[in-house]
């Protein structure tokens, strides 16, 4: 009997025991090759020794120091490198632990923002439906997957919900990409307007949409109108890049492809690519100098914060990423990938979409391809496929999102930046191998 709490009370699952490039392999000596990064996390692959020796030499000089009493040399300069990469004013990190604790931190900037700003009736936020935030009640609460949403409800804060940018769903016949994108953005301004611009403080978004539909990437235009409301009625916008950024769609931020500047952008996963749990909202100047100049104290805080091993593997990841050319791989095998998964998926009845940037990959499995009627909800077709590929030694991601409050079902492909072109066909060939399989139960 395991005595961990796993989230599956009775799924067991294979014990890891080491991993080297983009394999990962089991204490039965099965290897995995590791399609999806996890959950968009490992970035650099396994065993990656750069990472490795900065990790050592931080754990040899200081492991950890509580952050309300030092700063360390590896928090400063992994700040500093990160308001090197962000555009514009964004130069003020906040370090956490994690995605969730990323997205509560900006929620509460947000929100000390307007207070200090002597605005306090603005206490709103407006969210995507389709969306997902991190579990924490905070993160949840603007988090739109109403699947995960649903045994918490009454125990959640108030938070308003828009429709998704989905183009392969909602665009109309004869509708053009901007005509289309106006229209879902418009939406924002619409529900600022009802609530009241005094009472609205921020506008939370994913730049590319990961948990909730594999991936899925606005259309053309769709941000740079958000933006433009934002402006307008003084709402801030934020944009969660915990899953899409750190060079997973191409650039190092996702935001960096739709022609704008958020008011803070949260990260997490790939930031410390799996060798140490780390997240941060980076905060643009405007909203850090208003705290400074007021009350000059952030309230909100957490023990591990900055914590020294997790800035120090992450510096160590982003100066690898750079230093790599790994931007460059992410976008050549993200159009190899794309290209070989339609060749492959593509005709296969139950494939309805496969989009995405990059090497962030998503899959929407339909029951008819020509309706693109969803799997029903009952299906069990994420499970299916996960087992399968399992036993085909591939970690693909299927999951059961929601397609605007129904059962929707999706596999995330989120490979290592450093995955070679023939490391591609294989997991193509798997994945292929694995729905064939799969899909007879579920037909
Ligand atoms: N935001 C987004 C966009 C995410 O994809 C996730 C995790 N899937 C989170 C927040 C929460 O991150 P974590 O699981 O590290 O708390």
């Amino acid at each position: 009997m395991s005595h961990v709490f796993h989230r599956h009370c009775h799924t067991p699952l294979p014990t890891v025991v080491s991993g080297q490039g983009i394999y990962l392999t089991d204490s039965q000596g099965k290897q995995y090759l590791d399609g999806c990064g996890g959950a968009a996390v490992s970035n650099l692959g396994h065993n990656h020794l750069r990472i490795k020796a900065a990790i050592s030499q931080q754990l040899d000089s200081i492991p950890y120091a509580h952050s309300g009493f030092f700063t360390s040399n590896s928090s400063e300069q992994l700040a500093k490198r990160l308001a090197e990469f962000a555009p514009g004013a964004l130069n003020h990190t906040y370090f956490v632990s994690g995605g969730s604790e990323a997205v509560e931190a900006a929620l509460k900037l947000a929100r000390q923002y307007f207070v200090e700003k002597g605005k306090p009736t603005k206490s709103q936020f407006i969210a995507r439906r389709q969306s997902y935030h991190g579990n924490t009640l905070g993160a949840l609460s603007v988090g739109g997957n109403e699947w995960r949403r649903e045994p918490f409800r009454p125990i959640l804060s108030a938070a308003h919900h828009i429709a998704p940018c989905y183009a392969y769903r909602d665009q109309q016949p004869g509708e053009s990409e901007l005509g289309y994108s106006l229209r879902v953005a418009n939406e924002l301004e619409q529900k600022i307007l009802e609530l009241g611009a005094d009472s609205v403080m921020a506008f939370i978004a994913e730049p590319v949409v990961g948990a909730t539909a594999g991936a899925l990437p606005a259309t053309a235009g769709y941000f740079k109108r958000i933006r433009e409301i934002c402006d307008t009625y003084d709402v801030l916008l934020i944009l969660d890049e915990v899953m899409c950024g750190i060079g997973r769609t191409g650039t190092f931020f996702a935001f960096e492809q739709e022609g704008i500047v958020p008011d803070i952008v949260t990260v997490a996963k790939g930031l410390g690519a799996g060798y140490q749990p780390i997240g941060a909202a980076i905060v643009h100047n405007n909203i850090y100098q208003a705290i400074a100049d007021g009350s000059g104290f952030f309230q909100h805080g957490h023990t591990f914060m900055g914590h020294p091993m997790a800035c120090a593997a992450a510096l160590a990841t982003v100066d690898t990423i750079v230093d790599d050319g790994l931007l460059g791989n992410v976008k050549r095998r993200g159009s190899q990938l794309m290209a070989k998964l339609n060749e492959s998926l593509g005709e296969l009845p139950y494939i309805g979409d496969i989009r995405g940037k990059g090497l962030f990959i998503g899959i929407e499995l339909v029951a008819d391809k020509p309706s693109k009627a969803p799997l029903p909800s009952h299906s069990q077709a994420h499970k299916a496929i996960k087992s399968a590929a399992m036993s085909n030694g591939l970690m693909c991601y299927p999951m059961s999102g929601t397609i605007d409050g129904k059962a929707g079902h999706h596999i995330l492909l989120a490979p290592p930046f450093i995955i070679e072109e023939h490391q591609l066909d294989e997991l193509v060939s798997k994945l292929h191998t694995s729905l064939l399989q799969a899909s007879v139960g579920w037909m």
